[in-house]
């Protein structure tokens, strides 16, 4: 029997259980979404059995010449997709490509300047426990507490006091716009490199409905699973600079990484495609309403949000007036069959395992095809659910009208169309 479920049972099984859960739960994990069949195929192809160690044309190995028409498809419809000069398609994760750009950009001991995870940032923007807190002397700037927006004067008083080599302008959990402008000004009266990291918001900007960073930065990082809806990977973009192109080409190999995942570039490659659909574009507009709608609501029923809105795919809620942990606000949405993640927010009391707030997003419930009525209802579900947290007959209820609402939206039939 050549299939997992015949050679190995358990292992199947927690296959079968996942996509059962991916199924019949709502996820409102802002950097989650379902990939494409089309997408799933490329990800289990033959491509993956292929070593390509080099560059389309300049491989360390014989038989690329499949794998690099898979690498230059990618290559060049990422380009056009983000009106970009330069794209490199190898990185392995988010991470990866961050770790490589750094070390293109910058050198050890370098100042580097980013967004603070406990405001926003990711953990590669310079955390303590990251390479990037480590290998380079990190600087943290933050948001306002009075708008909860990015405080582009701190930015600036920080750049000028601590001269960084590069600054970083991106995040995780933030739900306005970025001003990459402001960055760029920013970035050139120091003389630092700018890298924004759009990873959450690749797809929003691949379809036009968010600022793009491509023409402010010097050099564009992203993955290509959150809202761009692609395989799980990373993407380095960046403008003509043949200094800085080359860089990173060998910082991504040899440099920092070995044989590309060659399955996860055609699977790019498909996305990038898919994401050049006039489709793609209404989808991405869904997404934010979605948000709006869902933030609006929990907002007319007394919880606060930080920054009193959002203008992407996510927004935070801060549950301090409430007297709710994330933790355990976290805790009673999973038991009602309602996956978001804990997450710190500006200034937060508690520790950040427990935190007073709750990341949502929409990019998943939109490709099932939730529209902004059922954004409503459910956001209606999530305050229901955090006004009685103690009460198990609420979450009974609520359950069941989320088992009801994913069958009418199911998953993979919704992509089949
Ligand atoms: N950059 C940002 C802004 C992110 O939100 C993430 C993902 O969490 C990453 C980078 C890292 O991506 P990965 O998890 O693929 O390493």
């Amino acid at each position: 029997d050549m299939t997992v479920a015949g050679f190995d049972p358990e292992l199947a099984d927690a296959i079968d259980q996942e996509r059962h859960r991916q199924e019949t739960h709502i996820e409102l994990i802002a950097s989650e979404n379902y990939a494409s069949p089309r997408v799933l195929e490329m990800q289990g192809s033959v491509l993956t059995n292929k070593y390509a160690e080099g560059y389309p044309g300049k491989r360390y190995y014989g038989g690329c010449q499949y794998v690099d028409i898979a690498e230059n498809l990618a290559i060049e419809r990422a380009k056009a997709l983000f009106g970009a000069a330069y794209a490199n398609v190898q990185p392995h994760s988010g991470s990866s490509a961050n770790l490589a750009v750094f070390m293109a950009l910058a050198s050890p001991g370098d100042t580097l300047l980013g967004l603070s995870l406990d405001h926003g940032g990711h953990l590669t923007h310079g955390a303590k426990p990251n390479f990037s807190g480590k290998i380079y002397n990190p600087v943290q700037y933050g948001v306002t507490s009075d708008t909860g927006e990015i405080d582009y004067a701190e930015v600036e008083r920080l750049a000028k006091a601590h001269r960084p080599k590069i600054i970083v302008a991106g995040f995780s959990a933030y739900s306005r716009i970025i001003h990459w402008a402001r960055f760029r000004a920013i970035a050139d009266e120091v003389g630092a490199w700018l890298v924004a990291d759009m990873a959450h918001v690749a797809g929003l900007v691949a379809a036009g409905v968010y600022p793009s960073p491509v023409p402010y930065a010097d050099v564009v990082t992203t993955t290509t699973h959150k809202s761009l809806r692609g395989p799980r990977g990373g993407l380095i973009l960046a403008r003509e600079n043949p200094d800085v192109t080359k860089k990173l080409q060998s910082l991504i190999f040899p440099g920092t990484q070995g044989g590309p995942l060659m399955h996860a570039i055609a699977g790019k490659a498909v996305a990038f495609r898919e994401a050049q659909d006039p489709d793609f574009r209404i989808y991405q507009e869904r997404v934010i309403a979605n948000a709006r709608a869902m933030a609006k609501t929990v907002m007319e029923r007394g919880y606060d949000v930080v920054s009193g809105g959002t203008d992407n795919h996510l927004f935070l809620m801060n549950l301090v007036s409430k007297g709710l942990t994330g933790k355990a606000a976290d805790a009673a949405l999973e038991d009602a069959h309602i996956t978001v993640n804990k997450n710190t927010v500006p200034n937060d009391p508690q520790s950040p395992f427990v935190t007073s707030g709750l990341r949502m997003g929409t990019p998943a419930i939109t490709t099932r095809g939730f529209g902004e009525g059922e954004s409503r209802e459910l956001a209606g579900w999530i305050c229901d659910v955090l006004d009685d947290i103690e009460d198990d007959a609420v979450r009974a209820r609520v359950r069941d009208q989320v088992t009801d609402i994913c069958t009418r939206h199911p998953v993979y039939e919704a992509l089949q169309g």
